[in-house]
């Protein structure tokens, strides 16, 4: 499987986390069954954020890759991984069948701030790219299958290649040192080997399409899909704020603080996502990413009021 945002309908594409407890993968697994049956171009997994490691990471990836017809996409990160460690790690995942990656710098470890020394040989994300790619092209070239009920007969089949996404900023990274830092990075991931960018969320639909004109007109023609997070409560706001840097929404924030049940704060936050979507399609957004936070309800409730999708879903009976 690879990639194509080329082909109706809208494609969209989730992103969900490895939990930490193994009744919240039993959950998420149920979550998923949901998520893949609006046929989603890939399904994401975070690597580190939250203390994930490669290996609960992988399981996760390896379920999604097993149980459904979905690309998994593998989220890596620079933190917490040498040089030599993420080239062990790229080729675990390769061998279990994991061929589309994002890579990441990664956030800085609990207790360290972006100020702190926490990157090890592997400074940035354009250097994971890099990685990737090289260690994708020193494999075999063919891959070999048995064919079953043919002893001693084998398949061989050109070995794909891998999809390499990486992260780009509509309003800046808040470790930029001048305005269009982020763009010069996101053209180092691109000549580095990337393939698609997904972006950070954002609030506004000008800011993704004023960040996609300036990134074209700098040279970047790699695909930038839109990620888009519905922001279901105020606490939820405050904690994006926090870990992204972007600034206080103010109209999205007053509209949640105002609504005085969970429920009515729900509503808020996948109209506003949904408005969002819609904006960004009509102007020219090859898809859709959306930040499912583990659970599926939300984010199809917004791709349905976008109207990118028709209801009801079709999710398979497990038992059949
Ligand atoms: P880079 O492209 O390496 O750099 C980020 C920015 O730093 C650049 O835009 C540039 O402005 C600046 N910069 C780059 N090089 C230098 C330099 N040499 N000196 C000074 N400034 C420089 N984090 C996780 O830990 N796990 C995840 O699974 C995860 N998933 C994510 C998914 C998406 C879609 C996005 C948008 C972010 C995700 N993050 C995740 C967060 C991400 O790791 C952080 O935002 C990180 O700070 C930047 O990562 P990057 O890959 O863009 O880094």
């Amino acid at each position: 499987m690879s990639i194509d945002l080329s082909t109706p309908p809208v494609p969209i594409s989730f992103e969900v986390y490895p939990p930490r407890s193994d009744a919240g993968f039993a959950a998420l697994h149920e979550t998923i069954r949901h998520l893949a049956s609006v046929d989603p171009r890939f399904i994401s997994v975070t690597y580190g954020a939250g203390g994930s490691t490669g290996g609960r990471s992988l399981e996760l990836l390896t379920h999604i890759l097993r149980e459904t017809h979905i690309e998994p996409l593998a989220h890596l990160t620079c933190v917490g991984n040498t040089y030599a460690g993420a080239n062990a790690l790229i080729r675990e995942f390769l061998d279990a069948g994991i061929t589309s990656f994002l890579a990441l710098r990664g956030d800085p470890p609990a207790g360290a701030s972006e100020d702190d020394a926490f990157l090890g040989d592997l400074e940035s994300a354009a250097q994971l790219v890099q990685l990737i790619d090289r260690v994708q092209a020193e494999r075999a070239p063919y891959t070999e299958a048995p064919i079953p009920g043919v002893p001693g007969a084998v398949r061989v089949e050109k070995r794909r290649k891998i999809d390499i996404a990486v992260a780009a900023f509509p309003n800046g990274h808040p470790r930029s040192r001048y305005a269009s830092e982020h763009i010069d990075a996101l053209l180092a991931k691109q000549a580095a080997g990337a393939t698609l960018a997904i972006t950070q969320l954002f609030f506004h639909g000008d800011d993704y399409l004023a960040f996609v004109q300036r990134s074209r007109e700098a040279g970047v023609t790699m695909p930038i899909l839109p990620g888009i997070m519905p922001i279901t409560s105020p606490a939820r706001l405050r904690r994006v704020l926090e870990l992204t840097g972007e600034e206080l929404p103010g109209d999205l924030a007053i509209a949640l603080e105002v609504e005085p049940t969970a429920q009515g704060q729900r509503e808020v936050g996948i109209a506003h996502a949904a408005r969002l979507a819609r904006e960004v399609l009509d102007g020219g957004a090859p898809g859709i990413h959306l930040y499912a936070f583990n659970n599926h309800d939300t984010v199809l409730e917004v791709l349905r009021e976008a109207g990118v999708l028709t209801p009801p879903s079709r999710v398979p009976d497990p038992t059949r």
